[in-house]
């Protein structure tokens, strides 16, 4: 089988079915494998499968396990709420790990070597197409490869996702910087390394945690910018940075001339789609369901497909080894995208309640700090063990009301 895309989403799902025994020919289209960005937070729905791929001890060792969560006000730095993350663990059985992606990505990438997936760079995907029992994909270089099934990980800009959908991208006028600061200085001798915080405040928020055993803090800026609103193209740039955070306190101002300036993230989603399998050509991670990363779990769901994959590939095995793709792409179907469509509306609706500003920032102030630390009913929907099937899927709860768009009948349902 083949694999697009070498993220974290289609390393995971190469790993997995490696795992089952399949051969996998991964096709990436950059010179070499690798991953941009700085930290990335892995709740336990991640950490439960990367234990299952015998990955754990090895993330434990490169990341961070923090010991709690906080979330303060940006404006005048007064801590909110908190979730204590060794309670965390207990009760859903599986740490929270914070992790440079290069190291998770690097993690992957060697468990796939050590399984014998044949990885191959340089490999633009510029077309897919059904064949008889199977599907092929065409590279920018003329180049075609066939197998019984491809998986599409390509990303927020997808070029299998044009066989099943007629969208764009939809941009959140947001953007991220990010930037991590050596532990010598200061700046991180005077944070708890052991804490994960978000400063939340109007229209911009504020992260950082340690990184790799606490020799780098991470953080990360993100803001509404005016020239995305007034449609400008020249949107995100650092001048927009230093005004958005101006009226936010001492601690948050101070950690802006550590971000990297030269490169910013335009935020962008996309709307949910519930079909993503066409004939033998499937979709998987951010080419199926990009998020806004304000619950963190992007990264998570396309590690998640490629386990509940896995599982299904095992399930639709004949005794000789035949799978019946159909079947296990109906399966992956018939689960994945409910959960996925419920953590994107999700992430939109917890952007909106961290960017609030005048009254509604304060009302929102005093209901979380009225919060019990130890009441997990908002993540308990996300954190469990991944369902494998539609009735393995617990029901959602958010406590804040979801845009009109969202709240249709499969969230009643729910
Ligand atoms: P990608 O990482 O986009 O990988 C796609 C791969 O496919 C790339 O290697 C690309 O080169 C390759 N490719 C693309 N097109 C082709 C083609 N035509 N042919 C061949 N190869 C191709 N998620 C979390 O879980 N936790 C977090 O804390 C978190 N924080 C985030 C913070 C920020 C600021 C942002 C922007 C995102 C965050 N996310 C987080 C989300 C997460 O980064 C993404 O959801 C995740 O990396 C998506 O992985 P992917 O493999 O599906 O896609």
């Amino acid at each position: 089988m083949i694999v697009v895309g070498g993220g974290i989403g289609g390393l995971g799902a190469a790993y997995s079915l490696t795992r089952q025994g399949l051969g996998v020919r991964l096709l990436e289209r950059a010179p070499a494998f690798g991953e941009v960005g700085a930290g990335i937070q892995l709740a336990p729905n991640c950490t439960r499968i990367l234990d299952d791929y015998g990955l754990l001890d090895e993330a434990k060792s490169l990341g961070v396990v923090p010991d709690s969560m906080v979330m303060r006000d940006a404006v005048d730095g007064s801590e909110l709420t908190r979730l204590d993350l060794r309670d965390l663990e207990k009760r859903y059985g599986y740490p929270y790990l914070v992790i440079h992606r290069s190291d998770l990505h690097g993690l992957l990438l060697r468990a796939c070597e050590r399984a014998g997936v044949e990885l191959i760079t340089d490999a633009a995907v510029t077309s897919y197409e059904n064949t008889d029992g199977g599907a092929r994909v065409t590279l920018a270089s003329g180049e075609s490869h066939e197998a019984g099934v491809v998986i599409a990980a390509d990303g927020l800009h997808s070029v299998a996702r044009k066989l099943l959908v007629d969208d764009q991208p939809v941009s959140s006028a947001y953007v991220a910087y990010r930037g991590t600061v050596p532990a010598e200085l200061e700046r991180v001798r005077s944070v708890d390394l052991g804490e994960v915080v978000v400063y939340v405040g109007p229209s911009c928020h504020f992260v950082h945690y340690g990184l790799r055993g606490g020799e780098l803090l991470n953080q990360v800026a993100v803001f509404e910018s005016p020239k995305a609103l007034a449609g400008r193209e020249d949107w995100g740039t650092p001048d927009e940075l230093d005004a958005a955070f101006a009226k936010t306190c001492g601690f948050v101002r101070d950690g802006l001339p550590f971000m990297w300036r030269d490169k910013w993230w335009r935020m962008f989603d996309r709307e949910p789609v519930m079909n993503w399998v066409h004939g033998r050509i499937a979709l998987l991670g951010d080419s199926a369901h990009p998020p806004l990363q304000y619950i963190a779990q992007g990264a998570i769901m396309a590690v998640e497909d490629g386990w509940v994959l896995g599982e299904h590939v095992a399930r639709h095995r004949a005794e000789d080894g035949k799978t019946d793709w159909d079947a296990a792409l109906a399966a992956y179907e018939a689960v994945r995208p409910e959960h996925c469509r419920r953590v994107v509306t999700t992430s939109r609706a917890w952007g909106e309640l961290w960017h609030l500003d005048g009254v509604a920032r304060e009302q929102r102030n005093v209901l979380l700090r009225a919060r019990d630390t130890y009441d997990y009913s908002f993540v308990d929907w996300l954190y469990g063990p991944t369902a494998l099937t539609p009735d393995e899927e617990p029901p959602m709860f958010t406590p804040i009301p979801l845009s009109a768009a969202d709240t249709g009948d499969r969230l009643t349902a729910a």
